[in-house]
């Protein structure tokens, strides 16, 4: 093959009609399109990729009828098809109409280097570092060339986001042995889909194989899972499994690798006029692994628009859009039992097989059934498993929590204010709250910076800690006017960085929201902030506020259709009809605390049970404070009904003080948190 370098000032002076950064899969397949349409003749083009790939390094298969497009137009690269499936050891199922056709990542890669030779395309080894636009037009930079395309196809290796609320991302990760057999034992035109009869080791594991002759064949252990398996893990099995099943043996070839399987954003800046293909243009299928037809397919919709004129970036699947509808919905409860109940995933797979028509189980991965098609194979499914995932997702969702809120309420409403019912049932909602997570999101601070208990630096940062509780507590004795606007300020700012990341907030419209809430609350209930305040060093609060004083907010979620601040405005107003002190306990616990605490485990990335754990001994510590702080502090002012609650606050405004600084660690490191 013959290939071209471009100089340094040929490349840029020139510029090209297509640019493909990175010539994987996808850029091959639409590449190869482009050239069945005739869009190559007399067009420059300059393929770019790190390497030049010289072996097999994937084994692509896919599932079509045999008149299907891609069958017709891949022909010469499928290598091998199979038209039956077995599922387990017993008989062979017919898959016809459809066959497994089987493409060698080599053969797709040579058919593109033939036209590479054959039109003249220009070939760069190189690292695209950048896409971006100036008023001259679109340009990459490679290995530090500026160089310029009027289209530019990105497919370089997407790179993932971390997951936020509910997403999920595993690996697919594969370990193949090709293997001869001395004895002929193989049935070449059936293959072996996901043999679950191996050692699951706490992950979903299972088998493929496929024959090519009758005494060859691919053999390959595959994990869904959080780990990516082990080499030495994979060939204990594989060598368990091929023993087991065909005996004597030769290992011919090995095979590799790992896929994503994720609904977590890919971090992309979008470049108006870059269109993104492959694994970077979310084709990868989150709950299978499989891309092929995907991007066959996507290559064909873009040659198209490319013959139509139309916009091509139309068909960048943007995040929101790829993860929207029912089947993302699916994949997403798959993901989340593979993740979280991993020990689940056999008997999931194993009942899906056994129960279900092998044909429209495909045709279901395909996202082609009808919704009665769909219930009629959950039907066939261990429900349990799959309700759990429905239920944590359902709690993750972030309409959920302010909808709980409102619902609780409405309920304290009805039971009338200050009523005996009211009364116990909200101190017993009150008293849950701060045990479960009101006080634990405030006592794991000690982890926040190095991620775990240093013993080393524990003593400075627990004497730095109650050093600024001390301070704190000082302000408030001698200049409680002071303390209170310290307080209301780190209050406000702490309040609005946890709910603005939640909502994607800029800093200032944070802190204005923190700011509001904060008001909010004690004006809408100003006899009893100002009966409390008076117990704090004769404070009050010179304005009172107006119900409808949130509606400025409820327009703004409106218009920007953010659905969760709308129910979180409307449950504040409706807060304004409950005690202050519930109304506040209820923001406190079921808005502020239980999203920070979403904010320090994806920080810590611990589970809910072990930073809760973590969080035992500074909790336990802040009950004794609090007692030493109601027996220490001077009490002569302390003659008001509500002198109880003034002290308490102190002590809430002493303890929050170090747990804001130290909670900035968290913010400061969150990247989705607008600027
Ligand atoms: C081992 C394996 C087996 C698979 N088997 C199947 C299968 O059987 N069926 C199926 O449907 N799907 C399969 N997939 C999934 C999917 O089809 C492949 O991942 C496919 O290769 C994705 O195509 P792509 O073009 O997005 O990425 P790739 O084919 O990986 O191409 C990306 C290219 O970009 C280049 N690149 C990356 N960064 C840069 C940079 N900064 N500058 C320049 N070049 C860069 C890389 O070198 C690479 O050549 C498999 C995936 C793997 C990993």
């Amino acid at each position: 093959m013959q290939e071209h370098m471009p100089s340094d000032r040929y490349v840029t002076t020139l510029k090209y009609d297509y640019i493909f950064c990175g010539t994987g899969a996808s850029a091959s397949l639409l590449l190869l399109e482009l050239y069945r349409k005739n869009l190559l003749k007399e067009t420059k083009v300059l393929l770019v990729d790190q390497v030049m790939k010289t072996s097999r390094d994937k084994t692509f298969c896919f599932w079509a009828e045999e008149g299907d497009p891609i069958c017709q137009d891949l022909k010469s690269l499928i290598s091998y098809s199979w038209d039956a499936v077995n599922l387990s050891d017993h008989s062979a199922i017919s898959i016809l109409p459809l066959k497994y056709n089987h493409v060698s990542s080599i053969d797709l890669y040579q058919e593109l280097n033939k036209l590479v030779d054959q039109l003249g395309l220009q070939r760069l080894i190189a690292t695209v570092e950048n896409i971006n636009k100036d008023e001259e037009g679109l340009y990459i930079i490679a290995d530090g060339l500026k160089i310029r395309g009027k289209k530019i196809f990105d497919s370089r290796t997407p790179i993932y986001q971390p997951p936020i609320r509910g997403e999920v991302h595993l690996y697919q990760s594969f370990v193949g042995w090709m293997i001869e057999t001395e004895s002929e034992i193989l049935q070449p035109h059936t293959f072996r889909f996901m043999d679950f009869e191996i050692e699951q080791q706490g992950f979903t594991q299972f088998v493929y194989v496929l024959p090519f002759t009758p005494n060859k064949a691919l053999v390959e252990v595959t994990r869904f899972g959080a780990e990516v398996i082990k080499v030495g893990d994979a060939e204990l099995l594989l060598k368990k499994y091929i023993a087991h099943h065909f005996g004597k043996h030769t290992v011919t070839d090995v095979e590799q690798g790992c896929i994503p399987m994720s609904n977590t954003k890919i971090a992309y800046d979008i470049t108006p006029g870059v269109v993104t293909l492959g694994a970077k243009n979310y084709h990868i299928k989150p709950s299978t692994g499989y891309a092929f037809k995907n991007m066959y397919y996507h290559a064909k919709a873009v040659v198209a628009s490319i013959q139509k004129g139309e916009n091509l970036e139309l068909l960048n699947s943007l995040h929101e859009k790829k993860f929207i509808g029912r089947f993302a919905f699916y994949d997403s409860l798959l993901l989340d039992i593979l993740k979280n109940r991993p020990g689940q995933g056999k008997h999931i797979f194993v009942e899906l097989l056994r129960n279900v028509e092998i044909k429209k189980i495909l045709k279901f991965l395909d996202e082609k059934t009808n919704i009665k098609e769909d219930i009629s194979i959950f039907y066939q499914l261990p429900w349990a498993p799959f309700l759990t995932a429905l239920f944590h997702k359902t709690i993750r969702y972030s309409w959920f929590q302010p909808l709980i809120l409102t619902i609780l309420t409405i309920f304290l409403i009805v039971l009338g204010n200050k009523s005996p019912l009211q009364t116990n049932i909200a101190n017993g909602i009150f008293f849950v709250g701060l045990i479960s997570v009101g006080i634990p999101h405030g006592a794991v601070d000690h982890l926040l910076e190095t991620g775990k208990w240093d013993f080393k630096k524990a003593p400075l940062f627990i004497v730095k800690y109650l050093l600024l509780f001390a301070l704190m507590g000082m302000i408030w004795y001698f200049i409680p006017p002071l303390a209170l606007t310290i307080f209301i300020g780190y209050s406000a700012w702490h309040f609005g960085q946890a709910d603005g990341d939640q909502w994607q907030f800029s800093p200032l419209i944070a802190m204005l929201w923190g700011t509001s809430v904060l008001f909010y609350l004690l004006g809408t209930h100003i006899t009893e902030t100002n009966a409390i305040l008076a117990t704090m060093g004769q404070l009050s609060l010179p304005i009172s506020c107006p119900v409808w004083a949130m509606l400025p907010w409820l327009l703004w979620a409106v218009i920007r259709k953010k659905f969760p601040l709308m129910l979180t405005v409307i449950w504040l107003m409706l807060a304004s009809y409950i005690p202050l002190l519930y109304a506040f306990g209820l923001y406190f616990i079921g808005q502020h605390s239980l999203t920070s605490w979403q904010h320090i485990q994806a920080h810590l990335k611990l589970s809910h049970k072990h930073i809760w754990l973590h969080s035992l001994p500074f909790h336990g510590g802040a009950w004794f404070l609090m007692a030493a702080f109601y027996f220490l502090w001077p009490s002569q002012d302390m003659v008001y009904d509500y002198s109880q609650w003034g002290l308490f606050f102190i002590f809430i405004a002493c303890i929050s003080f170090p747990h804001v600084v130290a909670m900035h660690v968290v913010y400061k490191g969150r990247s989705n948190f607008n600027s």
